[in-house]
């Protein structure tokens, strides 16, 4: 159940009304929001009187029963869209996010050649994986934390905050200068993963599950923000399906499906979405007009020899050409450039 309070609701009395449910056993959650603030309460509420509720206390504006079983994630409980602030940039809420990277990591020329070619075309953020999930264990599987020291290196070159997928909890203490942590498809289930992500407070771009639906993608995104981060980034990139003429089939229909569910932003992946370079770009187009927040393209100096993904990696003509068509777009689209 949520309640939402009204402009000129004072702090104490919103913590009062938190503190009474506390007091009774519920687990309540007050969320500040730009404009007003909610207060959530998470527990069995059948025995709560709402009506009464808002009625005897004039400081509520309204409330509602939430039957989703996500509460954090749900858009009734923060209506105002989040907006992610990675070291200055804002993700969400009116602005196109683009993240450009190789798929891995590889050596040094690699990953700054990419780096300062992706910063130059206006990419505001870099990716790269250091720590692989691969379908087979004879497939390269990153450089593991001598990738992640050629990223910080990238990152002190170009001043592009960095994006990488952490695998495992053990790892977590090399991922302090790491911006913004990617959780991968294949993960986007491992609990234990997502609790201690929740303890953090750094920004996590979850992606969808292959094979998960749109609802366990936010109980997924809800594991992290009940541990109190409040950042999280959701990324659709593709599920699977019976087409084989794509890598995978991207899910366009996602965007608007979780922009009425939840207030996160939300980026689209058609790199792996499609598996194809030439099917990028209009992807992002649609994209773009589907109201995503952002996307994340992998980008390759030499995709050709590229040691994994190097089929849907642009070259880095290629990802200048297609950030000149996401200005064009973004533009039209109403859609800031960050
Ligand atoms: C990746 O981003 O390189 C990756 C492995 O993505 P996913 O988890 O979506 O397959
Ligand atoms: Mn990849």
């Amino acid at each position: 159940m949520i309640f939402v309070m009204k402009k000129d609701a004072k702090r104490e009395q919103i913590e009062s009304f938190a503190k009474k449910f506390e007091e009774i056993g519920f687990q309540p959650f007050i969320s500040p929001g730009t404009e007003r603030v909610s207060v959530c309460l998470i527990g069995n509420t059948a025995s709560v009187d709402m009506d009464d509720i808002v009625e005897t206390c004039d400081f509520i504006e309204y409330g509602r029963r939430v039957t989703e079983p996500y509460k954090k994630a749900n858009r009734a409980f923060h209506p105002q869209d989040t907006i992610v602030n990675v070291g200055g940039h804002k993700i969400g809420n009116g602005t196109f996010t683009v993240i450009a990277g190789p798929c891995s990591v590889e050596n040094t020329e690699q990953i700054m050649t990419v780096a300062k070619s992706v910063s130059a075309s206006g990419a505001p953020m870099l990716r790269g994986g250091a720590f692989k999930p691969r379908s087979s264990p004879y497939s390269f599987l990153g450089m593991g934390k001598d990738g992640l020291e050629l990223l910080k290196a990238a990152k002190k070159e170009t001043g592009l905050p960095i994006v990488t997928e952490l695998m495992e909890i053990a790892d977590l203490p090399f991922f302090e200068d790491v911006d913004i942590i990617q959780v991968g498809a294949r993960n986007m289930q491992n609990f234990k993963l997502l609790m201690e992500l929740g303890k953090l407070r750094k920004p996590v771009l979850l992606k969808r599950g292959l094979a998960n639906t749109l609802e366990e993608l936010l109980l997924a995104a809800e594991y992290i923000l009940a541990g109190g981060n409040n950042d999280v980034i959701l990324c659709e990139r593709g599920i699977r399906t019976f087409e084989t003429a794509t890598r995978n089939t991207l899910d366009l229909s996602a965007i608007p499906v979780l922009r009425q569910k939840t207030h996160l932003p939300i980026i689209i992946d058609p790199s792996h979405g499609t598996g194809k370079r030439d099917l990028v770009q209009v992807m992002v187009r649609a994209a773009i007009a589907a109201g995503a927040d952002g996307a994340i393209i992998e980008t390759h100096n030499d995709p050709a020899n590229a040691l994994c993904d190097g089929a849907q990696s642009l070259d880095l003509n290629q990802f200048d050409e297609l950030m000149r068509d996401i200005r064009r777009r973004g533009e039209f689209e109403g859609k800031v450039m960050a």
